[in-house]
């Protein structure tokens, strides 16, 4: 039996992202991963990192003709159902090779100093005086235990340590049901069009390259709840796209979680992050940056947590609530509005805002500054699509009571409580509002 600072169950790019850096800061980590070596990241082919993000999270910058790049594009469109009206945006956005970049980021975990052990199977916590004092993991030579001061769940949607919990423990340990899925067909397609990037919000589908050549493409679509679902949408948007007939190289399936996180991500000598902590973006499912804030938190508590000795609930809760002000409350409120707004709004009356540049224009959807001006004319716009039937009452009211929901949990979440003792009611509190957001349907 080994002992070590952390242990990390899950080498992909959530684990692999504090492994090296709390192996850098001179912790002993050690990871665990169920696959072998060379199967790790190979769950999808292509996933997208912005270029300010490889900045921000200090992770290696990859270039063409490293064997992890595989593209990249700036210009993005929105478009209406119909594919008749575009909003344009824009940011610097490479396309990377998944299996290869997990493989760079475990080397450098590595060089770091950390350990990696493939083909282990997170089976159990251990205990002493009931809080985390280790784990077991099965590997083809058997059980082997191994002492920690703090374990962490990077392993994804199985969430196999964070569900091994026991009730009461202080995180949740549900199972991330299919209803909290968005389950995503990828076809990987070779056919000429000029369209490229573009995001179709009613069908949740996309076009997104997969090479430096224009001609293939993704043609993405994802539905929550069922394949059967995104396969109904993917032929919908196949109805009106740009595509046509197209040469068919290859599909992926994969899902990704799409609901709120468990209210507290620690608990004693225990952390959930990634997907096992649902930290994906809330408007496309993509989590591989969205969990590194949280992990940059982590990383900060630990170090100061490790050294004081003290890795209880209480020392470890300053990353509840830095999360949630840094990401967490602004996720919960698009969570919340998106979830209400694609439930009740029709195509038709999608199709009517991009017609008329409600909301679906350059300045709201590049982030930029809206001023009062901006947002009055919105109203009137909206006001004037109430009477010409463009939106009708039914859809408005919706939307207005789901914005106020969304405010009310961001204020919510920006209200974290600073110590586990006010946790209780805040959590009841955080229930009700999001029992009232409910399902994506
Ligand atoms: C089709 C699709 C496209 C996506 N595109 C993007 C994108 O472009 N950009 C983006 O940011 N995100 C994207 N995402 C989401 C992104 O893939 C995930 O958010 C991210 O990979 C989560 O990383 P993770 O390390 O938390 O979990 P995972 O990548 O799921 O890794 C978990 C690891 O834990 C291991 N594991 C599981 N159980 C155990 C166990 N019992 N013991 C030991 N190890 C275990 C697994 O084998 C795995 O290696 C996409 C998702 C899908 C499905």
């Amino acid at each position: 039996m080994n002992s070590y600072d952390l242990i990390i169950v899950g080498a992909a790019t959530s684990g692999l992202y504090l492994a090296r850096k709390m192996a850098k800061r001179g912790y002993s980590v050690k990871v665990i991963e169920k696959l072998p070596r060379e199967k790790a990241g190979t769950k999808m082919d292509i996933f997208h990192v912005t270029r300010s993000d490889f900045i921000k999270f200090d992770i290696p910058c990859v270039h063409e003709g490293d064997p992890a790049w595989a593209f990249e594009f700036t210009e993005n469109h929105f478009s209406s159902p119909s594919n008749k009206y575009h909003v344009n945006t824009s940011a610097e956005t490479v396309g990377l090779h998944m299996k290869e970049y997990v493989a760079l980021m475990a080397k450098l975990a590595e060089e770091a100093g950390a350990e990696i052990v493939y083909e282990a199977s997170f089976e159990e916590f251990t205990f002493s005086g009931g809080a985390i004092s280790g784990i077991r993991y099965s590997t083809p030579g058997g059980i082997t235990e191994d002492k920690c001061r703090v374990a962490v769940d990077c392993s994804g949607i199985a969430s196999a340590a964070r569900r091994a919990l026991p009730n009461g423990y202080g995180v949740e340990n549900f199972r991330i049901e299919d209803e909290d899925l968005l389950f995503v067909i990828l076809r990987y397609a070779k056919f000429d069009s000029e369209q490229m990037n573009t995001f179709w919000l009613n069908t949740k589908s996309w076009y997104a390259p997969f090479s430096q050549d224009n001609t293939e493409k993704i043609i993405g679509t994802g539905a929550s709840g069922s394949y059967e679902k995104a396969e109904r949408d993917a032929a919908k948007l196949d109805s009106v796209s740009s595509h046509g007939e197209f040469e068919l190289i290859k599909t992926e399936k994969g899902v990704t979680p799409y609901r709120r996180p468990p209210y507290s991500l620690v608990a004693d000598n225990f952390i959930a992050a990634g997907d096992a902590a649902c930290l994906t973006k809330p408007d496309c499912g993509e989590g591989v940056t969205s969990s590194m804030v949280m992990l940059d938190i982590a990383a900060d508590v630990l170090h100061s947590a490790l050294r004081q000795g003290r890795t209880d609930k209480e020392t470890l809760w300053e990353i509840n609530c830095r999360y949630n002000r840094a990401q967490g409350a602004d996720f919960a409120l698009v969570r919340a509005f998106l979830t209400k707004l694609v439930s009740c709004v029709t195509d038709d009356e999608l199709e009517y805002c991009f017609r008329n540049r409600i909301i679906f224009n350059e300045k709201f959807l590049n982030n930029g500054d809206v001023t009062p001006k901006d947002a009055i004319q919105t109203a009137v716009k909206v006001i004037s699509g109430l009477s010409r039937r463009g939106v009708s009452l039914k859809t408005m009211g919706a939307v207005i009571s789901g914005a106020r929901l969304a405010f009310e949990l961001r204020t919510h979440y920006m209200n974290f409580p600073k110590s586990p003792e006010a946790f209780p009611v805040w959590a009841q509190i955080a229930e009700r509002l999001w029992k009232k957001v409910g399902k994506v349907k």
